[in-house]
């Protein structure tokens, strides 16, 4: 792989957005890069990407990646996902302060003391967990799913196994009801999908008539049962395209999304769904992912610029690769 010259590449003080485009063009041909970027990160970063998509469609994306460098404009447990899948490839992660609220509440070291004590009480359970885990959350599990995939897989397990389903408590409750397993359910939420209000949900339906909600399973039951779609992004951008009708949506998720579905459909108009502040009540606009946020064009310009961060290898990463394949690439 190529060291890293390119530090006289461009001028340090232009941040013009367009100027950083330009920058960021260039850096990444000197870099022989590739950018991914996922579908909550600001709309530039989305333009800029060679690909874009859900958690899952970025997997395999990057699973086809031929240049030395990917650039993850997503959060740090993507950025493993793709270097998991790529061992010998650089990958750079624009901010690595860009975690996920969703992964953080599933430690590998608490799974591992559960999982120990469930196989003490002698119960026989497999472990599927929600693609927004870290890699040594992933090297603990049998079976990795998407919002995509997570119905697939989990209807085709055996029967007489228990599941114990992490991180995400409102996408496994989703998943109990549509594939009518029974699981143990983690307690971790995302920051994003659990402050949906549904006061506001209820408003924005009586000021819309006719319009229809499209929300994502990581939000809580009470925004779910509101909602004439329930899928993941990907899933999401399907059900836009395929209504040739034009057509109001009120959209429950991370409020990025929305640039991905006007491009898809751009016959529709789209409103977000409004936050609510856990601490006060009041409606914010924290339906915008605080960690996707950290991924700026000047980040994205400057870890192309630097060749850093780096997400480095881990010894994990090898059990973890051995469940990726099998769950996310087959
Ligand atoms: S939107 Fe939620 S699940 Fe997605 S990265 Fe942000 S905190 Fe994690």
């Amino acid at each position: 792989m190529a060291s890293w010259p390119y530090l006289q590449a461009t001028s340090a003080d232009a941040e013009d957005p367009l100027e950083l485009m330009d920058q960021i063009e260039a850096l990444k041909e000197k870099a022989n890069a590739t950018i991914l970027a996922h579908y909550y990160v600001n709309g530039e970063l989305q333009d800029i990407a060679d690909f874009t998509g859900d958690s899952l469609k970025l997997a395999r994306d990057a699973a086809g990646v031929q240049t030395d460098t990917i650039v993850f404009c997503g959060v740090h447990f993507m950025a493993e996902t793709a270097k998991i899948i790529n061992p010998d490839k650089r990958v750079l992660l624009p901010d690595l302060q860009a975690g996920c609220s969703l992964a953080e509440s599933c430690p590998a070291d608490r799974l591992a003391a559960f999982q120990e004590r469930l196989r003490c009480e002698g119960r026989d359970f497999l472990t599927v967990a929600y693609i927004n885990t870290s890699a040594a959350v992933k090297s603990l599990c049998d079976w990795i799913v998407t919002s995509g995939n997570a119905r697939e897989i989990i209807e085709r397990l055996p029967e007489d196994k228990e599941i114990l389903f992490v991180p995400d408590q409102h996408l496994g409750r989703y998943l109990m009801e549509v594939t009518g397993r029974t699981m143990i359910l983690w307690p971790g939420s995302c920051m994003v999908h659990e402050i949906f209000s549904v006061q506001d949900l209820l408003r924005a339906k009586r000021n819309n008539p006719g319009s229809l909600v499209i929300a994502h399973p990581e939000c809580p039951r009470t925004i779910l049962e509101h909602a004439d779609f329930i899928g993941g992004t990907e899933k999401m951008r399907r059900f836009v395209a395929e209504r040739s009708q034009p057509t109001k949506f009120l959209v429950a998720t991370e409020v990025n999304m929305i640039h991905s579905l006007k491009k898809t459909a751009p016959q529709h108009e789209y409103v977000p769904v409004p936050g609510i502040m856990s601490s006060s009540g009041e409606t914010c606009a924290c339906n915008r992912c605080p960690h996707m946020a950290r991924n700026t064009l000047q980040a994205v310009r400057d870890c192309l610029r630097y060749g850093k961060p780096e997400i480095t290898w881990q010894p994990y990463f090898e059990k973890a690769r051995d469940v990726v394949r099998r769950s996310l690439l087959n």
